[in-house]
C-alpha cells in the first residue's frame, strides 16, 4: 500500500479508536523484543501494531500500559528505560523513518579524538572525590521519590539546580537554568560553561526515579543508583571543572533530564530543540547508573545507539589515565537512557555503565535502590567522574 494512504488510514482509526478511549493512548516507539515480550502474539491486548521492521514496532497504547512495559523492560531486559513516547504520529513516523540517521550517527566520526592533554586530565582526575559523590546520592534518595509528577520530583530537581549553582557562584561564565515542559511539573536542569565557541560537549544523565506499577506520586522511589549515581557523578566532574577555573574551547553542557523513566521525554524534548537550533554537538556522554560493581569490568559501554569512534575514544580515555580499571562493551537495545535521544537526533553519544547488563542492579525501580546496595559508598562512580574529566578535557582540546 501506497506509505500515505497507509498513513492516512492510521491516523483516521487513531482518531476514531482515541476517541472511544477511555485512558489516554498514546504512541510509542519500542524495541521489538520488548514489544513481543509486553504484547505477545495473540494477546488480546496487542492490538495497535501500526509499525513493524526487524529493529522497532510502532504501537498505540494506554498510557496506563506503560508501567506494565517499562517494568517487563527493568524485570527482563535490565534496561532502565526500552521506548520513546511520540507528542503526535507525524513525529512518531519521522522516528520509524528516521533510521538511516540513526545509524549515521552511530558510524560517524565527527571530531579528532587524539589523546594530548595529559598534563591537564592527570592534574584533574587527582580532585575527583568519593564522599561529594556519596553526599549528593544521599541527598537525591532522600526525597520520597523523583518522580516527573510528583511534588517530590519537582522539589528535588529544584533541589539540584539550587546546589548546582552554589558550585558556580563564583563564575560569570557559567549558567545554570531550570528548563521547562509544558506537560509535567518536573524541569530539566541544564548547566552551561560558555566556551569561545558555540559548539558544545553534552553530559547527561535522568534525575527522575521510579517505583511501583500504581500510585508512583506517592511510592518510595530512592532511585540511589537509578539514576541519583549518574547525577552524582556529573555533579563531581563539574565541579572539579569549574573549581579548576577550566575555561573551555567549546561550550560545556550539563544535563539532568526529566521524565526519562517515562519514555525519554525530558532528553528528547531537550536534544530536539538543539537540532532545531542547529547546533553543533560534538559529543554526548550519557551517565545512568554508575554505582553498582556487578561484572568483573570496570566500565561497560553500551555498543548500540552510541558512536562507535566515541566509543573507542572513551576505551583509549580509561588506558591512558585509569590504567588499572578495565572495561568492555555490551548491547542495551532500543531507547535503554537518554543516549538515544541524542542518537536520534543525529549526534554522536556513548553511554559508558556500571556493569554489563545481566549483572547490573537489581534493586533499581522499587524502594530497595538505596546506596546500601553499593556497600554505602561511591567507589565505583568515582571512576566514572574520573572518566568524565578525561572526556571533557580531551574532547575539547
Ligand atoms: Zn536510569
Amino acid at each position: 500500500m501506497n506509505s500515505f494512504i497507509l498513513r492516512l488510514l492510521v491516523g483516521s482509526l487513531i482518531l476514531i479508536s482515541s476517541s472511544f478511549a477511555s485512558t489516554p493512548k498514546k504512541l510509542i516507539t519500542i524495541g521489538r523484543d520488548l514489544k513481543e515480550a509486553a504484547f505477545p502474539q495473540g494477546k488480546s491486548n496487542y492490538k495497535h501494531g501500526i509499525f513493524e521492521d526487524d529493529e522497532l514496532s510502532l504501537i498505540e497504547v494506554s498510557e496506563s500500559d506503560f508501567e506494565r512495559i517499562s517494568h517487563l523492560a527493568h524485570e527482563k531486559f535490565n534496561r532502565c528505560g526500552g521506548f520513546m513516547v511520540h507528542e503526535n504520529e507525524n513525529m512518531a513516523w519521522k522516528e520509524i523513518d528516521n533510521k538511516k540517521n540513526r545509524l549515521s550517527a552511530q558510524k560517524s566520526v565527527m571530531v579528532d579524538y587524539g589523546i594530548n592533554q595529559q598534563a591537564t586530565v592527570k592534574n584533574l582526575i587527582k580532585e575527583v572525590q568519593e564522599t561529594n559523590i556519596r553526599e549528593v546520592i544521599l541527598k537525591l534518595s532522600s526525597f520520597k521519590n523523583r518522580y516527573y509528577k510528583s511534588e517530590s520530583g519537582s522539589k528535588s530537581s529544584i533541589w539540584l539546580s539550587e546546589y548546582w549553582k552554589s558550585l558556580v557562584a563564583h563564575r560569570s561564565d557559567i549558567t545554570v537554568n531550570r528548563w521547562k515542559h509544558s506537560s509535567w511539573p518536573q524541569d530539566t536542569i541544564i548547566v552551561e560553561i560558555k566556551g569561545k565557541t558555540e559548539d558544545k560537549i553534552v553530559i547527561g544523565g535522568h534525575a527522575d526515579s521510579i517505583a511501583g506499577w500504581w500510585g508512583r506520586e506517592r511510592a518510595r522511589a530512592p532511585g540511589a543508583d537509578d539514576n541519583a549515581s549518574g547525577i552524582a557523578t556529573m555533579t563531581e566532574i563539574l565541579r572539579v571543572l569549574v573549581n579548576s577555573n577550566y575555561q573551555p574551547q567549546n561550550t560545556i553542557v550539563f544535563a539532568a533530564y526529566a521524565a526519562e523513566e517515562v519514555g525519554l521525554l525530558g532528553s528528547k524534548e531537550v536534544a530536539k530543540s538543539f537540532k532545531d537550533d542547529g547546533q553543533n554537538v560534538l559529543g554526548v556522554l550519557q551517565l545512568d547508573m554508575t554505582n553498582f560493581n556487578g561484572s568483573d569490568l570496570d566500565i561497560v559501554l553500551m555498543s548500540d545507539y552510541t558512536n562507535e569512534a566515541q566509543n573507542n575514544f572513551i576505551g583509549g580515555l580509561i588506558d591512558t589515565y585509569l590504567p588499572g580499571l578495565s572495561w568492555g562493551y555490551d548491547k542495551c537495545g532500543y531507547a535503554c537512557s537518554d543516549h538515544a535521544s541524542w542518537n536520534s537526533q543525529g549526534y554522536p553519544a556513548s553511554m559508558p555503565f556500571e556493569a554489563k547488563k545481566g549483572d547490573s542492579n537489581r534493586h533499581i525501580h522499587s524502594d530497595r535502590d538505596t546506596l546500601s546496595r553499593s556497600g554505602d559508598n561511591a567507589n565505583h562512580a568515582k571512576k566514572f567522574a574520573k572518566m568524565g574529566v578525561a572526556f571533557v578535557l580531551e574532547l575539547d582540546n
